[in-house]
C-alpha cells in the first residue's frame, strides 16, 4: 500500500482535540477559539456518537455540522468528525469536513467499512482509522486496505487502546505492541495516540501522552471541553483548552536517534549485551522446548494428558516468586511464562497426537 501522509507537518506532536461531543454551538465555537490560540492541527467533534446503551445521548446529529462549517471558518482549522456508515459520509462531505475518522466500533466491522469505502469512491479526502476494540491487528491493517482500494491515498492511525475484561487502570487498555507491529509494517503510516480514550480519566492523560511520544508516535488526540465535569459524553476524561496546554508544556519530546557518535558508541555496547543476552534466551528456550518434547513422548507411553494442573500452578507460583526476587514485574512474568508454557503444550499436542489434530493454536494469543 503506498499511504500518504494526512499531515504535513513533521514537527511532533501532530495536535487534534476538541470535544468527545459537539453539544451546542457556543461550546463547539468557543472549544474551538481556545484551541486555535494553542495552534492545534485538526479540530475534532463527534455529530453522532456510537454509545453502548441506547438511552445515552447520542449525538446532536448533522445540525452540529453547521457549527463544524462555522469552526473552519471563523478559525481556519481543518475539522474532523466520525462516520459510521454512506449517510454520515454524505453529509460530511457536503458540510467540507477536511478529515474523516472511522471510530473502534465501526473497524471492528468488515461490512461498515467495506460501506464506507464504498461511499467514499471518488473522493480523495484524508482518512483516520482508529484502532478496532478488540486486540486484532489484521482487522486494523484490512480496514485501511478497504479504503486504500476504494481510492484513498492519505490515511493515518488513531491508537485509542483495546476493550479489556480484568481489572486495570485503563479504560482501554494500551497494549503498545499493536501499534508499534503497525509501524514496523508500514513506517510512513502516522500514528496518533488518543490518550483520552485509552485512559478514561485525566490524571494519566499526560503519562500516557509522554509514553506515546517516547515510542516515536506522531501525534495526540486529546478530548477538550469548556467545562469538562458538565460534559454530555465522557466527561472524567476530558480537559479544558487550558490543562491541555499545560499538558504539551510538560510534553518532553526526545529525538528518535542520534548523531553523536560518543552517545552511538555507548548505547552501541549495551545493545550488543543485549543481543548476547538473547541469544542466550533462546539457547535456554530451545533446550527447555527439548525437555517438553521428551515429556512429551514420555507422557505418550504412559498415556498421561498434557497439563497437570498442580504442576503448572507451582511453577506459576515459583516464577513469580523468583522474578519478584530479581525485581521483574509479576504481570512480565506472568505473560512470558504462560507463553513458554503453550509452546510447551504446542510440542506436546504435537508428539502426542501427530498424525491427529494441528497444532499452533493462540499464536500471538499469550
Ligand atoms: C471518540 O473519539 O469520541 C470515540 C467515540 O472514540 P472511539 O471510537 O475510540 O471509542
Ligand atoms: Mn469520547
Amino acid at each position: 500500500m503506498d499511504i500518504k501522509p494526512v499531515f504535513e507537518k513533521t514537527e511532533r506532536p501532530i495536535m487534534i482535540a476538541g470535544p468527545c461531543s459537539a453539544e451546542t454551538e457556543e461550546q463547539v465555537v468557543q472549544t474551538a477559539h481556545d484551541l486555535a490560540a494553542l495552534k492545534i492541527d485538526l479540530f475534532r467533534a463527534g455529530i453522532w456518537k456510537p454509545r453502548t446503551r441506547p438511552n445515552a445521548f447520542e449525538g446532536v446529529g448533522k445540525k452540529g455540522l453547521a457549527w463544524l462549517r462555522r469552526v473552519k471558518e471563523e478559525t481556519g482549522l481543518p475539522i474532523t468528525t466520525e462516520v459510521a456508515n454512506t449517510q454520515h459520509v454524505f453529509e460530511a462531505l457536503k458540510y467540507g469536513v477536511d478529515v474523516l475518522w472511522i471510530g473502534a466500533r465501526t473497524t471492528v466491522n468488515p461490512f461498515s467499512v467495506q460501506e464506507i469505502a464504498n461511499a467514499l469512491e471518488g473522493t480523495d479526502i484524508p482518512v483516520i482509522v482508529k484502532n478496532p476494540i478488540n486486540p486484532d491487528l489484521k482487522l486494523w491493517i484490512g480496514a485501511l486496505e478497504r479504503l486504500h482500494k476504494a481510492g484513498i491515498e492519505r490515511m493515518a492511525v488513531i491508537h485509542r487502546g483495546f476493550s479489556y475484561h480484568g481489572n486495570s487502570n485503563y479504560r482501554n487498555v494500551p497494549r503498545w505492541q499493536i501499534p508499534i507491529e503497525l509501524k514496523r509494517q508500514f513506517p510512513d503510516l502516522q500514528i496518533i495516540c488518543d490518550n483520552s480514550h485509552i485512559c478514561g480519566r485525566r490524571d494519566t492523560l499526560l503519562a500516557v501522552a509522554q509514553e506515546a511520544m517516547d515510542l516515536n508516535f506522531d501525534g495526540l488526540m486529546t478530548e477538550v471541553h469548556p467545562n469538562p465535569d458538565t460534559a454530555w459524553s465522557d466527561a472524567a476524561q476530558q480537559i479544558t483548552p487550558q490543562q491541555l496546554e499545560a499538558l504539551l508544556q510538560q510534553l518532553i519530546l526526545r529525538a528518535a536517534e542520534s548523531n553523536d557518535r560518543h552517545l552511538n558508541d555507548s548505547l552501541g555496547q549495551m545493545r550488543h549485551q543485549i543481543d548476547e543476552i538473547d541469544e542466550e534466551l533462546m539457547r535456554l528456550l530451545a533446550g527447555r522446548m527439548k525437555l517438553s518434547e521428551q515429556i512429551g513422548m514420555y507422557k505418550k507411553q504412559n498415556q498421561i494428558a498434557i497439563l497437570q494442573p498442580n504442576r503448572w500452578n507451582d511453577i506459576l507460583k515459583k516464577a513469580k516468586k523468583m522474578g519478584s526476587a530479581h525485581n521483574l514485574s509479576p504481570d512480565f512474568v506472568s505473560v512470558f511464562l504462560k507463553a513458554i508454557h503453550q509452546e510447551s503444550i504446542n510440542i506436546q499436542n504435537e508428539v502426542m497426537n501427530r498424525a491427529v489434530a494441528p497444532t499452533g493454536g493462540e499464536e500471538g494469543r499469550v
